[in-house]
């Protein structure tokens, strides 16, 4: 659909910026991506971010399909994803580092100051959907027919235009890697952002008590017996959480917020070259 493809071609050319601003500098960046005219430039500016450990050790989300928590999941990449921001010169906040965070509340909580909090978690399918199988002696249940990411985002929450487009940067960058999301949300979440897999979820306690951007990141289905497998690959991690990041870093650092869209997208008929730098 037109408004996808659009969608599409502004966070990719975010992503295209943070190369563009290393290699060429951030005033031309600004220029050549027809996002931001006029608007200070942020980027030499610290931004910091809360990655959240989805889960906890006495509730440890669901079960893979060959028995391993979801919380440790979490915790692998919770852990890559921070130190690719730390890499990329974000501040980094771990939030339930210890996995004994005591409420859903105590999350956003513990983000605060912080500009964006991610909370990391991997999915699972519902209880009718699941099959048996043996594994190792131990009777479990798998299903095989969903695999990759999804995103989420709150409508209650008080910044759910920077939150979307924060989810939508980050989509479009693990696409652009080779990353493959899923649509078996879209079952029952209605969409922010079909061709990235952003949902709105509003009654996600983490995302709608959180007083700054807030996302909820699936990073894939640990039921699907091969998808499993590449989830716990640690190279494949650093390299998911290295998309996850340069999204990040561009959706704090350029992006315009997606309720800023038809503005953003305005030029006023004024050519490039007669923009006046900030
Ligand atoms: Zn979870």
């Amino acid at each position: 659909m037109r408004q996808h493809s659009g969608c599409r071609m502004r966070a990719d050319d975010i992503v295209e910026g943070v190369r563009s601003m290393a290699r060429a500098g951030v005033i031309r960046f600004l220029l050549a991506s027809g996002l931001i005219a006029g608007v200070s430039v942020a980027a030499a500016q610290t931004s910091s971010v809360s990655v959240d450990i989805g889960h906890t050790n006495v509730a440890s989300g669901a079960v893979s399909a060959r028995g391993r928590s979801e919380l440790e999941f979490n915790r692998e990449l919770a852990l890559q994803l921070a130190a690719a921001l730390r890499g990329k010169g974000l501040a980094v906040r771990i939030v339930n580092e210890d996995g004994d965070i005591p409420s859903l509340r105590a999350r956003p909580a513990a983000a605060a100051g912080t500009d964006l909090l991610v909370s990391i978690h991997h999915d699972s399918v519902g209880e009718n959907e699941l099959l048996p199988w043996e594994w190792n002696g131990m009777r479990l249940d798998y299903n095989d027919a969903f695999a990759g990411h999804s995103l989420f985002v709150s409508r209650d929450n008080p910044q759910t235009a920077r939150s979307i487009l924060c989810a939508r940067v980050i989509g479009a960058r693990l696409q652009r890697l080779g990353f493959a999301p899923t649509h078996k949300n879209g079952r029952r979440r209605a969409y922010a952002d079909f061709e990235h897999a952003v949902h709105y979820y509003d009654g996600l306690a983490v995302l709608r008590h959180a007083t700054m951007p807030a996302v909820l990141y699936e990073a894939g289905v640990i039921k699907n017996r091969a998808e499993e497998l590449l989830l716990r690959d640690p190279q494949r991690q650093a390299r998911m959480a290295d998309a996850i990041a340069t999204g990040i870093a561009a959706c704090l650092r350029n992006g315009v917020p997606a309720a800023d869209e038809e503005e953003a997208d305005r030029r006023d008929g004024a050519d490039e070259k007669t923009w006046k730098l900030p």
